[in-house]
Order: structure tokens, then C-alpha cells, then sequence
């Protein structure tokens, strides 16, 4: 990156794709009022009324899949399939908001509740504008997920995506352009940490920040004197809990697919796994089995592709020496591999790990995968809570409501119970972590709500707290009144 422009470069070919103008900081501002002054008209709109204009951007969005995933596989060297994986995702949550932020933003209604006589709801209106800063491991689904609850609770947007990945993030706004979106309702802007933070200082209503968590507490800090609220999606460290019961080829099978899928760097992959003893041998072996089958190499077999920030494998490379220094057996990968364009890690499947190496307690974000030997569902549990990462995890069982017992014992936003990233796209139900993993969260009447003024209303056909007020000022109610009533209302605590 140069102070004015980024390069986009592929981490498969070498070969670049011209350049991308750069949003000084000190421009940031003039975009986010553009922001604003369309707020007034798209904010004013119903769910009815919104809902073409989104349908056209969704519809728009299945048209371009091909234009996509050219820009997803150049600037971020993945898969076609798994380009077409992302995409998938993306319709799914364009789909569901769409569909459903009318009834996901009808008014609640209030118990009446303790005066029977008095109305109460609360009301979702839309905050503002939305700023959208995001990473380059999904640089198309991420920004749109987030962008797609903001725009459908009736914000604006400003995405600044990944400076690793412009391209992808200007697609969405040239698609919303395509789609007929009414101007500045979706802008883009461009550049690295520097251009993020102004969208932070600036005059937007949320941020909704998707990246590390060390830049996500940095979002957080400049946040914080102007109250304004913040989603964060941070790093994480998830864990895979295979207990006795389970399908262990199915499990040992999850465990390298989604420790190794779009080569490692993904917030939900697994970079944990606890097995249970009296299935370790048999889960190594099918693990083993599974591992052994995946390639790394450029060009359309590749099932391993290269690192979108090349630096990552200095992270992954030093979890895994760290490792090996202390105890752990490497049995399959563990090396990088640079080609003339990219650099790779090999999948890796490690054993004989434990707490006191790196690779067990920080985020890898590569393709390994590290298997600890467990006595029991007891210490897999405790070892998987050890961490101060809390996004997601799994258990594996046949036994459906042991699997939902144990899950609920996990210290993180989202379990899922024989399957690994399905949270991470069904988008009717909340995905957020906890911890060091994030804030708040997204998807599910969560996620869209986040990016809504929760207004309380309530309407009295009598005035119940004049009428007392009124007992009280004057003095004219005996003492211990109050005390009798309060006797009255909680009567069944007594
Ligand atoms: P990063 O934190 O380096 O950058 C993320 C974005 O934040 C980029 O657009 C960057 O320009 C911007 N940024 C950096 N400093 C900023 C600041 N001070 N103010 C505002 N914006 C700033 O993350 P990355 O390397 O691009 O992405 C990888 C990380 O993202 C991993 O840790 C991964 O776990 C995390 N991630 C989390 C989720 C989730 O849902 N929890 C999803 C995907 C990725």
C-alpha cells in the first residue's frame, strides 16, 4: 500500500489488477454526511418499501456470481468451490433479512404489568448510518452480512473493507449501484487501519467491526467516548469435543475439513480438537486418512490454497515449532511451502499438544490441526473453556441431548452439536462471541436489532403514577403506606 493507492495482487499468480484509490482520513467524514443526508430518505422508508430495492441487490448478487467469485479467487487465491461456498452464504443472509426484517422489527408488546391499565411496547428504528469494517478471509460474505441486517433495519452503509482485499469490497457497491440502491445508501471506502479508525471518529451511528481482536478493542477504545455502540467479531480459538459415542469417522473427518477449509483462515474453524481416550486411536486414524487426501499446490486441484496475507504463515509457523519444541508430534504437514507467487502452509495434524503451547491457547488461523487426548467429557469441557477466546465450538456425540448438555457448558456465542460452522451460516439464528472473540453479535433478531433504536412507548388511559404522585406530595397518605402497597404488589415473594 502506497499513501494514495493499493495494489490488489493475487496470492496464487503474482499478477495484479491495477489500483484502488485510498479514502485519506480526513475525507472519511465528507462520505459519512453523504451517509447521512441519504439516511433521511431510506430510514423514512417502511420494511415494504425497502424490500424491492433489497431483492433487486440480492437478485443482483445471484446474477453476478461469476464476476464474484473471479474477484474472490484472484484477491484471495481460494478455491472456485469454495468461492462459490462464500457465495452461498451471502444469498442465504441476503435472503433471510429480505424476507423477514419486517417481522424480525415488529413492535414487542409489554406485560401490562403493574398497571394493568397502562399500554406498553417498544418500537425498532433505524440508528443511523452504519460503518462496516471487515477482514480478508470472506471479504464478500462478511461485509454483506453485516451490511444486509444494517440496510434492512433502515441504515445506511459505509463499508471499509480489508486494504488485502479492495476489490471484493468495491463489487458490493458497484452491484448496489447495478441494482438500482438510491445513491450513498451503500458507499465504499478504501484504505488500511488509518481510514477505519476515522470511520470510527467520524459522524456514524454504529460500527460493526469484523477482524482481530487486538484492532477490535482499538474500535472499541475510540468508541467508547462517544457512546457509540459497537458489534464486534473478533478473533477466536474453537474447539472440537468428540466424546465416546460419537460417529468418530464423521467427527475425524469435520475436524480436518474445517480445520483445514479456505486453508485454515476461518473464525470458525476448528483449531482444537479434545477426544475422548477410548476413541483416540480410532479418531487418529481416520483423521489421518483424512488429512493425507488434501493437496496443496496452485491451479484448480488444490484443496489447500495460499495464505491471502502472505504474513499469516509467520503466526502459523511459529505455533507449530513452539509446539514441537515442547512435546508435540508432528504426523502429517507442518511445513510451509513457498511457490514463486504464493506461500502455503502444508494441512498439518498434530498430537501430543497441551495448554502450555501457543497453538492451544491463541488463534492459529492456518490449517492445523492439534489433537489432545482427553480422559473424559468432564476435562474435554474444561480444557475447551481454557481460553479467553469464546466464539464457537463443537461436540460430537450420538446422543443428541447429552450433545445440547454439554454445549450449553461451553463458554462461547455459538456450539454446534455434530457439525462444526453451520451457525456461522444460518442467519435466523444469533452468531457472536464472547470474550476476547467479540461483542454483541450479528444475524438472528439480534443482529438486525443492533442496528435499531429500541424506543419505548407506553400510553395510560388513566394516569396510575400521577394519581400516586399526587397521594404522595402532599403528605396526605398515612405512613407505611407505601410499605403496604409494595406488601400488596410483590405479595407473592412474602
Ligand atoms: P485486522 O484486525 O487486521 O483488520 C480487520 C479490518 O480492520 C481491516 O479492514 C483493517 O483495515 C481494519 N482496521 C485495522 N485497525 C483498525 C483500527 N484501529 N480502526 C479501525 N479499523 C481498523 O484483521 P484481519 O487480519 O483483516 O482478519 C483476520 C482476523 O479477523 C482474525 O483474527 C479472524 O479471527 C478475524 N475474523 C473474525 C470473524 C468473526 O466473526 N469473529 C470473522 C472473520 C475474521
Amino acid at each position: 500500500m502506497t499513501a494514495e493507492w493499493l495494489t490488489p495482487r493475487s496470492p496464487l499468480t503474482g499478477e495484479t489488477a491495477g489500483t484502488v484509490p485510498v479514502t485519506p482520513p480526513e475525507k472519511v467524514a465528507r462520505v459519512v454526511e453523504k451517509s447521512r443526508a441519504a439516511f433521511a430518505e431510506w430510514g423514512a422508508l417502511s420494511h415494504a418499501e425497502r424490500k424491492p430495492y433489497l431483492r433487486a441487490f440480492a437478485k443482483h448478487v445471484l446474477r453476478s456470481m461469476d464476476r464474484i467469485s473471479d474477484v474472490l479467487v484472484f484477491e484471495t487465491g481460494k478455491h472456485r468451490n469454495d468461492a462459490h461456498v462464500e457465495l452461498i452464504g451471502t444469498l442465504t443472509a441476503l435472503d433471510f433479512f429480505t424476507r423477514k426484517a419486517g417481522e424480525l422489527l415488529q413492535p414487542k408488546k409489554a406485560a401490562r404489568w403493574p398497571f394493568v391499565v397502562t399500554r406498553g411496547w417498544t418500537e425498532y428504528h433505524p440508528l443511523g448510518v452504519a460503518g462496516i469494517i471487515s477482514p480478508w478471509n470472506y471479504p464478500f460474505y462478511l461485509p454483506v452480512m453485516s451490511a444486509i441486517q444494517a440496510l434492512s433495519a433502515g441504515c445506511t452503509v459505509v463499508i471499509k473493507p480489508s486494504e488485502v482485499t479492495p476489490l471484493s469490497g468495491q463489487l458490493i457497491k458497484d452491484i448496489a449501484d447495478e441494482a438500482g440502491l438510491p445513491a450513498n445508501v451503500v458507499q465504499v471506502i478504501h484504505g488500511g487501519g488509518s481510514t477505519g479508525a476515522a470511520l470510527v471518529e467520524a459522524d456514524t451511528d454504529i460500527i460493526s467491526f469484523t477482524g482481530s481482536t487486538d484492532a477490535g478493542k482499538r474500535v472499541a477504545n475510540a468508541a467508547a467516548p462517544m457512546l457509540k455502540p459497537v458489534v464486534l467479531e473478533l478473533s477466536s480459538s474453537d474447539a472440537q469435543i468428540v466424546l465416546e459415542d460419537a460417529n468418530i469417522k464423521d467427527a475425524a473427518k469435520a475436524a480436518v475439513t474445517f480445520g483445514c477449509f479456505n486453508a485454515g483462515q476461518m473464525c470458525v474453524g476448528v483449531e482444537r480438537v479434545y477426544v475422548v481416550d477410548e476413541v483416540y486411536d480410532e479418531f487418529m486414524a481416520e483423521a489421518r486418512k483424512a488429512i493425507d487426501k488434501l493437496t496443496v499446490a496452485t491451479g484448480d486441484r488444490s484443496d489447500i490454497g495460499p495464505m491471502i496475507w502472505p504474513k499469516q504463515v509467520d503466526t502459523i509457523e511459529h505455533h507449530v515449532r513452539d509446539a514441537v519444541t515442547n512435546g508435540a508430534h508432528i504426523l502429517s504437514g507442518g511445513n510451509r511451502v513457498e511457490t514463486e507467487h504464493g506461500v502455503y502452509f502444508e494441512p498439518t495434524l498434530m498430537e501430543n499438544v497441551n495448554h502450555s503451547m501457543v497453538l492451544m491457547r491463541d488463534e492459529t488461523f492456518g490449517p492445523v490441526v492439534p489433537v489432545m487426548r482427553v480422559a473424559d467429557e468432564a476435562e474435554a469441557v474444561e480444557l475447551a473453556n481454557d481460553t479467553a477466546y469464546g466464539l464457537h465450538g463443537s461436540v460430537w456425540t450420538k446422543n443428541r441431548a447429552r450433545g445440547a448438555a454439554v454445549a450449553a457448558r461451553m463458554e462461547t456465542g455459538t456450539v454446534a452439536v455434530n457439525d462444526h460452522v453451520i451457525n456461522f451460516v444460518v442467519p435466523s439464528i444469533k452468531f457472536g462471541g464472547i470474550g476476547e472473540s467479540g461483542l454483541n453479535g450479528q444475524l438472528g433478531e439480534e443482529g438486525i436489532k443492533a442496528f435499531t433504536v429500541h424506543r419505548s412507548i407506553t400510553v395510560a388511559s388513566f394516569q396510575p403514577t400521577t394519581k400516586l404522585m399526587r397521594a404522595w406530595l402532599p403528605r396526605t397518605v398515612r405512613p407505611g403506606y407505601w410499605i403496604g402497597l409494595a406488601r400488596t404488589l410483590f405479595s407473592w415473594r412474602r
